[in-house]
């Protein structure tokens, strides 16, 4: 495994080497579902750049930030198990942000607007930053991102397809926990007792997901807000059913067109989100 703190470093590295170029951008507490996304990359690409950067832009809260786990050492050793050509960046912010640690300011229409937009004020701006940073200095074929932050894959092909970066936007499926749980780095910062509580997340997202015919979709926020009840520590910030290209909340389910459900949920202080494609009966 490789482990470069600056772009230059990569860029010397890389060099000597040709062949197609994978990116998997995170924040590190590495799990199975980032580890997804990299070996989709390696399988795709020759070389592989896997990006370790809590990026502060995108935290609209202070003390969110300062909680978000971290842990290179372990994040490493993962990696290296995998495949030992990886490259691990690492950066400061001052490689990816030259002037100030600021967030530039972009229109993403209602891709941006609803759910984590309007939930996390700045979010999008944070995240669309340093991702342009990333492709623009590393210059990938292609990126990866998680379907599990499904509003933040839109955003970034959008910010692909208006910049013209050329970057092959690869979404990938979210991978869970036996009982159905996103993995996310958060999950290690609840305690047993939300750790437990949150698998109704997905338990009745899944229920939810052949209901598709029978409820409205009031009816069915009604149905997950009283199932998640049953775990006091759960409370629900948001439930909207959106088609996935606009990602406009919906009242009503238009038949013939594609919707999924979307969710964010504390279990305790631990803000957790999750979605499912709403299936076609
Ligand atoms: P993060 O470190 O949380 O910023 O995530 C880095 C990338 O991994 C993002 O593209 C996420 O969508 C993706 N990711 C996170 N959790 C999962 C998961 N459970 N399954 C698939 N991809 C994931």
């Amino acid at each position: 495994m490789f482990v470069f703190s600056t772009y230059n470093q990569i860029q010397k590295h890389l060099k000597k080497n040709s062949g197609t170029l994978g990116l998997v951008p995170t924040m590190g507490s590495l799990h199975q579902g980032h580890l997804s996304l990299v070996q989709k990359a390696l399988a795709d690409n020759d070389h592989v750049i896997v990006s370790i950067f809590i990026n502060p832009t995108q935290f609209n809260n202070t003390n969110d930030l300062k909680k978000y786990p971290q842990n290179i050492a372990k994040d490493q050793e993962l990696l290296n198990s995998i495949d030992e050509k990886i490259i691990v960046y690492n950066p400061d912010a001052g490689d990816l942000y030259p002037n100030q640690v600021i967030a530039k300011s972009y229109d993403f229409g209602s891709l941006a607007f609803y759910m984590e937009g309007a939930f996390r004020p700045g979010h999008f701006n944070g995240v669309a930053t340093v991702v342009e940073a990333l492709l623009r200095k590393l210059k990938p074929n292609r990126a990866y991102f998680g379907q599990k932050d499904f509003q933040q894959l839109r955003v970034i092909q959008l910010l692909n397809s208006q910049l013209e970066l050329g970057v092959e936007i690869i979404g990938c499926h979210t991978v869970r926990e036996n009982d159905g749980l996103a993995m996310s780095s958060r999950n290690q910062m609840l305690n047993k007792e939300e750790r437990k509580a949150a698998t109704l997340i997905y338990k009745t997202l899944e229920k939810l997901s052949v209901y598709r015919d029978q409820r409205n979709i009031s009816q069915m926020k009604a149905f997950f807000i009283k199932n998640i009840a049953k775990e006091k520590c759960l409370k629900l910030e948001y439930f909207f059913v959106a088609n996935p290209n606009e990602l406009i909340p919906v009242k009503k389910i238009k038949p013939n067109k594609n919707f999924w459900l979307y969710v964010s949920v504390y279990a305790g202080k631990t803000r957790l989100i999750d979605n499912t494609e709403l299936k076609r009966l």
